[in-house]
């Protein structure tokens, strides 16, 4: 055993390593995930077995830890490749036999590095040398280590431009990608400076501290920022291309990630959707019923409204990411309405006189029918006038059609003077119109009718028709009684009460008795 300065190096990169580790396994939910991990484990293999290579004095010892390390040496760049295509997955897809090729080169150092007292490929020689109290090894590169550096740089260098190329595809943000070219260089450099001629010691190899500084750059700013989380999932290319907006959020409601819709709908004046808050573009809906997956919220955007459908990323996991799909509902809506409002306008039509405004005879039935039903199982009383003008015909012949026309549309204002809301006024056809009073007893129908007859008699019609003339109206009342089988009894009642009433010398108010 030997204690020196030189342990410490490797012994707190393999701590911060192993802390990296098992922060990446608390995010095991994460997709992609294991490829860091494998990164991790790799430098803690490689660092750890640093550690042990300075802290054991025997030579025979060291020298086997020595080659046991480079699985972890060899391993890295291959994690890294896997981290990187792993990452690019949904536009690049790599084989398994890919992937066994790649690792080829690497396994191969690593057997020549566990064989190397046969052939030497790997460590020419070693000299087993004591400086400042610490015994170790100065070795002289065999062919084959040269061979592995080159190719491990190359990997790394391969493994980067993916994961730029998978970056500018995702348009991420300039830091992200800078970021990615970053990492690499600090582990390359590192190991580059230990093997030139400027590194004076043969102990001072900083290698694992340059990756693993580089794995935590990588980590901070692709995976904190939420993009490995959803590269897999959302960063699809059909998510991409997809008409609909998509935005992933955060349980805060932060956007983590958007759709290229997404972008040429909302981001204005050259800002960023990205880590901006989903509250202050869908103002209308709070954040909890968004993210709901089992209710279609409704939102409101720009003056569009949007139907949005929640996926969640992790449904173990209450509090995970999801993806909001928006389907622009506005053109639909605007359709709907119409469509609601034609259809009110038809069936207002259906029930109403074009030329007074008021029910026409088919709508009149309707509501007699219903009421007649209600009157007779509630015991509640039910009242019909049918009032007809008084020559009429005279009063076209002399003032003319139109002007007929207007004395029946002032009919309509009398009619709306004297009744209830609840009273239902028609005109049943020509100059003959009805009104259904609902619990209504015979001596209110009569004070109505008379109050109508009243008002017809004294209407201005000089006002609405230009001219003053009399005009009367003679008025059929009738009352619901136990014997009347059908509406039409009730009907037919008050038709004949107008009819005595015409008879009886006309402006006039009479009641059938039954
Ligand atoms: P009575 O007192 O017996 O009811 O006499 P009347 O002249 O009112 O009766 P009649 O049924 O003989 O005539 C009704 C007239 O109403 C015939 C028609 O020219 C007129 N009339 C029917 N519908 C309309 C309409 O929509 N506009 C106008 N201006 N006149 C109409
Ligand atoms: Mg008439
Ligand atoms: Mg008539």
């Amino acid at each position: 055993m030997q204690l020196t300065i030189w342990s410490l190096p490797p012994l707190i990169t393999t701590i911060l390593a192993v802390v990296a580790y098992q922060r990446a396994q608390m995010r095991n939910q994460v997709p992609g995930v294991y490829a860091l991990k494998l990164l991790f484990a790799s430098l803690v293999f490689w660092s750890g077995g640093q550690t042990l290579g300075t802290l054991v004095a025997d030579p025979t010892a060291q020298q086997l830890i020595r080659k046991v390390t480079y699985l972890g040496i060899t391993l890295t760049p291959v994690a890294w490749f896997v981290f990187a295509i792993t990452y690019a997955q949904r536009i690049l897809r790599v084989s398994r036999r890919t992937l066994n090729l790649v690792s080829l080169v690497p396994a191969t150092t690593f057997a020549l590095a566990l064989t190397n007292d046969f052939h030497g490929l790997v460590w020419r020689t070693t000299y087993n040398v004591k400086i400042d109290g610490f015994s170790g090894f100065v070795v002289e590169h065999g062919l084959w280590f040269y061979v592995n550096v080159a190719y491990s740089y190359a990997l790394i260098l391969a493994a980067t431009s993916i994961l730029l190329f998978a970056l500018t595809q995702f348009r991420q943000h300039a830091r992200t990608i800078v970021a990615a070219v970053l990492a690499p260089l600090v582990g390359i450099a590192a190991n580059g400076f230990y093997l030139s001629p400027l590194n004076l010691s043969p102990w001072f190899d900083l290698t694992t501290v340059g990756f693993l500084l580089g794995v935590l750059i990588l980590d901070h700013s692709i995976l904190r920022n939420g993009v490995l989380t959803t590269v897999p999932i959302v960063r699809d290319r059909v998510v991409e291309q997809l008409s609909d907006p998509v935005l992933v959020i955060d349980e805060r409601g932060r956007i983590l990630d958007a759709n290229q819709s997404a972008m040429e709908y909302w981001i204005t004046n050259g800002g960023s959707l990205l880590h901006g808050n989903i509250s202050s573009l869908a103002r209308n809906v709070p954040i909890a019923s968004l993210r709901d997956p089992l209710t279609n919220s409704e939102v409101t955007i720009r003056d569009r409204i949007y139907e949005v459908a929640a996926t969640t990323l992790d449904s173990s996991n209450p509090e995970a990411d999801v993806a909001l799909v928006f389907r622009d509902m506005t053109e639909r809506r605007k359709a709907e309405k119409q469509l609601r409002e034609l259809k009110d306008e038809l069936e207002r039509m259906a029930h109403t006189d074009a030329l007074t405004n008021m029910y026409n005879r088919r709508y009149f039935i309707q509501r007699l029918t219903e009421e007649f039903e209600r009157g007779r199982r509630h015991g509640m009383s039910l009242a019909v006038l049918i009032f007809d003008l008084d020559h009429f015909k005279q009063i076209n012949d002399t003032y003319g059609h139109d002007m007929g026309d207007a004395v029946l549309v002032s009919i309509a204002d009398v009619v709306n003077e004297v009744k209830r809301v609840s009273d239902v006024a028609c005109r049943l056809g020509g100059e003959e119109f009805a009104l259904l009073l609902p619990e209504t007893n015979r001596a209110g129908a009569v004070h109505l009718a008379q109050r109508l007859r009243q008002g017809i008699e004294d209407y201005p019609y000089k006002e609405r028709c230009g001219e003053d003339m009399n005009v009367t109206a003679s008025v059929g009342v009738a009352t619901l009684s136990p014997q009347m089988q059908d509406p039409a009894g009730i009907l037919k009642t008050a038709d004949r009460a107008l009819y005595e009433a015409k008879n009886s010398g006309r402006n006039r108010v009479c009641i059938d008795r039954g």
